[in-house]
């Protein structure tokens, strides 16, 4: 397929607004594709060049891209920037600037979007000091070799976002429709194998390759999430319901087999050389090859400490021994997904449990099981004694789901007024932080899209305002005099005194008092509160 095909459907679909319209679209688009093309336009129409447990990354932020493009259309940097800040999107901007370039180059050639794959895979593999040289001489190639309306849909991609209105589940219906399999039995490929595009093409081979998929070590999987509730509900539900801390720490996916190990974090993002003391740990508690899902912990002359305390040991890529040193990594494992060479996730957790506590030998998170709440009640009084955030109950019944955030899961924790927002926008500081971003636009997402909620300017040291910088320099987008804004991917952790309803954002709320709280690393920009529970909060308090 050529990636002008691509972009065609792009711009088709984007045009579409009815579900069951694009649904169709891409049917009918799949069963034309061979099987190399397949995975890769699947990946591509969802915004992604790569799967979601690939080690590769394209690592290309607004910036370099602006100055590729600049250099193609024969322009300055500043006049990208100034195109993109007055449209309002990067993959306008870029169509136009190329429609509007004098020179054409000599050695056009169409390309495939097995090019453009190929060409990002290069850009993802090439490292050490070149490496930013060598990508920008990449993507300026990419651009010389585009139509404008290419373009377009070529800088939204490659920034990690092609905003065309088509989510993950859409994709996956369209599959089920193209190749007349069950929309469930995509799902359940899916989350053992993590790539919507090559289970698209089991899908192709029929029910029986989809079945057949199970869960790769060393190949991440999206790790099960919880929803809000109370011990109450759960016990009505279901009878005895197990019980555990809630961790204040960060989520690790522990992956062993013979004498490798690596440890992935709660994005998949490969972290084991910075935890050598969890990797450590766990390689001595156990000797089988499995998966394991659990939450590593600070803790400081045996205590435990604040959660950034965790984060910063992750972000830390130099000097890991002599930090580990000082702040201890201690894993709390609460699940297993594989167990040499047996994928468990379809057993009812009160299984699995059994198979965690013959695998491992020590880290294995206490759990209570029972039906009586106030013993329930008891534990989570006895959980905050001890410093945790809460505690996790979880239905014994249920399977282990990647990803998915429902209600077999749920948390109960203290009332607290925090939200995890993205962030947005930005302004330079002033004075001795005029290097420095200083105040920050919020949003809550929507129905895929993000709307401002607010704008955070207290609460930070000088430390984090500089790490935030390092943070979210290359994300910047668009800049107006002081004002800048972001690629969002940054989710910031706020506290406020009260939701207020206000017509100044786009949500229709504002914050009152709103406080920098802390960075949320581990979290990704879907993550972020939506509309429909600030609503609730607000309607609650
Ligand atoms: P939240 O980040 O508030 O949505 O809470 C869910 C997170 O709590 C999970 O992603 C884990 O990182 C963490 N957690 C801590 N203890 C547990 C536990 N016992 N079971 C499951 N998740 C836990």
């Amino acid at each position: 397929m050529l990636f002008r095909d691509f972009a065609g459907i792009c711009e088709r679909v984007e045009e579409l607004s009815g579900r069951l319209e694009m649904i169709d679209e891409l049917a009918k688009v799949l069963p034309t594709l061979d099987d190399t093309e397949l995975p890769v336009f699947v990946r591509f129409i969802m915004g992604r060049v790569f799967p979601d447990w690939s080690p590769l990354k394209l690592g290309i932020g607004p910036n370099l891209l602006y100055e590729a493009v600049a250099y193609v259309v024969g322009k300055k940097r500043e006049a990208v920037v100034a195109k993109v800040s007055a449209e309002g999107d990067v993959g306008k901007a870029v169509e136009l600037l190329l429609a509007g370039k004098t020179q054409t180059s000599f050695f056009t050639e169409e390309m495939t979007i097995r090019d453009v794959y190929a060409a990002c895979e290069a850009i993802a593999l090439s490292e050490g000091k070149k490496s930013q040289r060598e990508k920008l001489l990449a993507v300026r190639k990419l651009f010389a070799n585009v139509k404008p309306a290419e373009g377009r849909y070529l800088a939204r991609l490659i920034l990690g976002e092609l905003r065309i209105g088509i989510g993950e589940g859409n994709v996956r219906d369209a599959i089920a429709k193209a190749f007349a399999v069950d929309p469930a039995e995509i799902d359940h490929a899916y989350q053992a194998m993590n790539d919507l595009g090559e289970v698209a093409r089991l899908a192709r081979q029929g029910s029986a390759a989809l079945a057949a998929v199970h869960i790769e070590i060393f190949r991440p999987v999206k790790m099960m999430l919880a929803q809000q509730g109370t011990i109450g509900d759960m016990v009505a539900d279901h009878g005895a319901v197990a019980a555990e801390y809630k961790y204040d720490g960060t989520r690790i996916q522990f992956h062993r087999k013979g004498n490798e190990v690596h440890v992935y974090s709660r994005k998949l993002e490969e972290v084991t050389k910075a935890i050598p003391d969890v990797v450590q740990r766990l390689t001595a508690a156990t000797g089988r090859d499995v998966i394991l899902d659990g939450e590593a912990v600070a803790m400081k002359d045996g205590r435990p400490m604040p959660f950034q305390f965790v984060l910063r040991r992750f972000r830390r890529k130099y000097d890991v021994e002599e930090h580990a040193g000082k702040i201890e990594l201690v894993p709390h494992i609460f699940d297993i997904l594989v167990l040499d060479g047996e994928t468990l996730i379809d057993l009812p957790l009160r299984e699995r449990r059994k198979r965690l506590a013959g695998a491992l030998s020590a880290h294995v998170a206490p759990q209570l099981v029972s039906d009586d709440p106030a013993a329930v009640g008891e534990f989570y009084q006895a959980a905050l004694d001890a410093g945790h955030e809460g505690i996790m109950v979880k239905d014994l019944d249920s399977r282990y789901q990647p990803g998915v955030r429902g209600k077999h899961w749920i948390k109960v924790k203290p009332e607290v007024d925090t939200l995890d927002l993205a962030v947005i926008g930005g302004e330079w500081g002033e004075g001795r932080r005029a290097h420095l971003f200083g105040s920050f636009l919020l949003a809550c997402q929507d129905r895929g899209g993000l709307l401002p909620v607010g704008k955070v300017a207290t609460g930070f040291t000088d430390e984090m305002l500089a790490t935030i910088h390092d943070a979210m320099k290359d994300l910047v987008i668009a800049e107006k005099g002081k004002e800048v804004d972001f690629e969002p991917r940054v989710v910031f952790e706020v506290g406020y005194s009260e939701i207020q309803s206000s017509p100044n954002y786009g949500s229709g709320f504002a914050l009152r008092f709103p406080r920098f709280i802390r960075l949320r690393d581990d979290k990704g920009v879907d993550e972020v509160e939506t509309l429909g529970s600030l609503r609730s909060r607000y309607s609650k308090q």
